[in-house]
């Protein structure tokens, strides 16, 4: 199988390539690295079936020969990341998606959309499940990156009805695990990275809001499945752990796990329009993908805080590629 992964230099991305070739296919990596790293790909360098091109896929796509499946995860991703980005990620969003859809029609790769529990906004409903509409301020600072990804959402329907494309879109709720950027400004790289070096861990606002963590190789998993499973057209889904708890529950067990000595602060909300609760509602992925998380967030914490150490230089566990514990 011939795979294009779109944003395949990023967190997610990454663990991606990782699982495709571990499942013997040849994987093509677009990105142009503006949130994306090298180095999140540098080990695959020098795989036969692997092949990096740096583009942006707005401008250019630069891709030739058959393709069997098209993953689109090519967004800035964390609040800070398109904050400082909006303009790319509005556009990437948009124009990007529609030039990947194009490349799928034209080829009759599948194709999947990794859209984002952002498209709930702040929920009313809880847990969300995938016929919620949302509650997105259209207008707000988030909204190059929610409302990016509903239109993204909307152009793979015009595709799916008018078209014929075989897409499916998940809704990938947060994510977490080795290889997620610490400096992205999310609270998992900055708990662990302020807990391991003795730094305050700044909890914004009361630290009551919620959300749901998925550890990485659980996503990877739904992704495939989402894309594999038959049936699955014009389907959407949520992706995430369900289980749920606040902003101060994660300062306080990553506390815990790393046995740092450093204080919780609490600090006013960085952000407009911070979600107070976010919690997926798994039931369908669960029966028509066969699709359930199994890191429990204790066992992912310890993996990620192993790699943190070691990208941060504080420790000799093993990073990289096999500490999701998947061998991936
Ligand atoms: N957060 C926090 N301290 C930090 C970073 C994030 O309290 O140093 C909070 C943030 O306000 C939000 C939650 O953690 O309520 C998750 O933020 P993140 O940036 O990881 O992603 P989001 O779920 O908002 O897209």
């Amino acid at each position: 199988m011939r795979i294009l992964v779109a944003g395949g230099a990023g967190f997610i991305g990454s663990h991606l390539c990782d699982a495709l070739l571990d499942r013997g296919a040849e994987v093509i990596c677009i990105d142009n690295l503006i949130t994306g790293q090298a180095e999140n790909i540098a080990h695959l360098r020098a795989h036969p079936r692997f092949q990096f091109v740096q583009a942006d896929i707005c401008s250019s796509l630069p891709i030739t020969g058959p393709l069997d499946r098209i993953y689109h995860l090519a967004s800035p991703a964390s609040p800070p990341g398109y904050l400082r980005r909006p303009l790319e990620t509005a556009l990437v969003n948009s124009l990007g998606t529609y030039r990947l859809l194009e490349l799928a029609r034209a080829t009759g790769a599948r194709f999947l959309l990794a859209s984002t529990s952002e498209a709930y906004g702040d929920p009313l409903v809880h847990p969300q499940p995938e016929d919620y509409w949302g509650n997105v301020n259209p207008i707000g600072v988030r909204s190059c990156y929610d409302e990016g990804k509903r239109f993204a959402e909307a152009l793979t329907m015009v595709y799916v009805r008018e078209y014929g494309v075989d897409a499916r879109i998940v809704r990938i709720f947060n994510c977490y695990g080795p290889r997620s950027d610490p400096n992205d400004g999310r609270l998992i790289p900055n708990f662990v990275t302020q807990a391991l070096t003795g730094q305050p861990l700044t909890v914004y606002g009361e630290g009551t809001q919620t959300r749901s963590l998925c550890y990485v190789s659980d996503l990877v998993d739904g992704l495939v499945r989402a894309i594999e499973t038959p049936g699955t057209t014009g389907r959407v889904y949520n992706l995430g752990n369900p289980d749920e708890r606040s902003v101060l529950e994660f300062a306080q067990l990553i506390k815990q796990i790393t046995g740092s000595p450093s204080e919780i602060v609490f600090q006013p909300l960085a952000r407009d329009d911070d979600p107070r609760r976010r919690c997926p509602d798994i039931s369908r992925a669960r029966a028509e993908l066969g699709w359930e998380p199994r890191v429990s967030l204790d066992e992912g914490l310890t993996r990620t805080i192993a790699w943190f150490r070691e990208r941060l230089g504080l420790g000799n566990q093993s990073p990289g590629s096999d500490s999701t514990g998947h061998g991936q």
